[in-house]
């Protein structure tokens, strides 16, 4: 089979939740799992969340609470981080969603469609991507909080450094906005857990810590992908590999051609600076990845290869960000469609 082979480890998954809950200290944590949960798959990894404890989960779009409900079941708050968007009142009320209202316009708008629906309310603390701004939340908070939300929140731009100067002026700005309001709040993200106990409020909510990314740095590994050999040549000194002639034999060499290109997220920027792995051996990418294969120098393995790991315990997903120069929320989010995807652990 040429299918490569991405094996998602949901014990580890459920570990990273548990060491997030813990750095949490008293702050209850939740889980991050929109772009369906990093692109490790959803219907599967929100349930073995659910089986270690979680219980306020976190999507993007109504959309994707929608399809998270039917995974989860009824026991568990769903939260929309876009909020209340024009045509979302169907998908709220069904699947019980709680937008996280935004602007005084998705405040009139969830008033007037769903009076009775519970809400939540994401404030801008700095950062200027969504939330109300402090003039904006002082209008609506006499209209908004006797209606009791659910939750008030915020995030931070610059948690995965903590010495920023941002950091301690949104804290800043978050309290000046929610003290006295009595609601439960949320600042954090993986990041902003690890800034220390003033950011924890009263739910954390890590996502890319418990997919196993940075900056946790202490997060056990959750993906293993290994790319099917589909070709291995000799190539002499002088021959060149793959498009664009852009990788030269220096010396006689064994070139496998791996399964799996840019079409499955391993991106093109990875040609030529990326490895791949027999155990512990590491092999250099040679040449342009291209949209369904690549190509790797095996010289010095000393034997033919069935498959080589892209990712695993020798390149984890924040070492190939570096050699792509990315980072591990998009190798992650970019996993392609065409991977045989294995579960392992209890919870699958
Ligand atoms: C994506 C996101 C998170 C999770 O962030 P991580 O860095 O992956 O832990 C939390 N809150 C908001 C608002 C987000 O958009």
């Amino acid at each position: 089979m040429a299918q490569a082979l991405l094996t998602i480890d949901l014990d580890a998954i459920t570990a990273n939740w548990r060491a997030l809950a813990a750095a949490s200290g008293t702050a209850e944590a939740g889980a991050v799992v929109k772009a369906n949960c990093y692109g490790l798959g959803a219907d599967k990894v929100a349930p073995a969340l659910f089986s270690a404890g979680a219980r306020r989960f976190f999507v993007a779009e109504a959309a994707e609470g929608t399809r998270l409900r039917r995974a989860i079941g009824d026991a568990a708050e769903i939260f929309v981080f876009t909020g209340h968007m024009h045509g979302d009142a169907g998908m709220i009320a069904e699947a019980r969603l709680i937008p996280l209202l935004n602007s005084a316009e998705q405040a009139r708008r969830h008033l007037e469609s769903l009076p009775d629906a519970p809400f939540g309310v994401q404030l801008d603390t700095g950062m200027n991507r969504l939330g109300m701004e402090e003039a904006e939340w002082r209008d609506m908070a006499p209209v908004l909080l006797p209606r009791a939300p659910r939750l008030l929140m915020s995030h931070l731009a610059c948690a995965d450094e903590p010495d920023h100067p941002m950091n301690p002026a949104q804290l800043a700005n978050f309290r000046r906005m929610t003290d006295g309001t009595g609601v439960t709040r949320s600042l954090s993200a993986t990041g902003g857990i690890l800034l220390g106990r003033d950011y924890h409020f009263d739910v954390t909510r890590p996502g890319i810590g418990l997919y196993g990314g940075a900056p946790f740095a202490e997060a056990a590994p959750v993906v293993r992908l290994s790319l099917p050999v589909v070709q291995i040549r000799d190539v002499a000194p002088g021959e060149t590999v793959g498009y664009g002639n852009r990788w030269t034999a220096s010396r006689p060499s064994r070139i496998v051609t791996l399964s799996s290109g840019y079409a499955d997220g391993l991106i093109r920027a990875m040609s030529g600076r990326a490895r791949v792995f027999a155990g512990d051996t590491a092999c250099p990418l040679v040449g342009r990845v291209s949209m369904d294969l690549m190509a790797a120098d095996v010289t010095n393995l000393g034997h033919a290869p069935e498959s080589l790991d892209i990712l695993g315990p020798g390149q984890g997903v924040d070492a190939l960000a570096d050699a792509a120069g990315t980072i591990g929320y998009e190798i992650l989010t970019a996993l392609g469609a065409r991977y045989a995807r294995r579960y392992k652990g209890a919870a699958g």
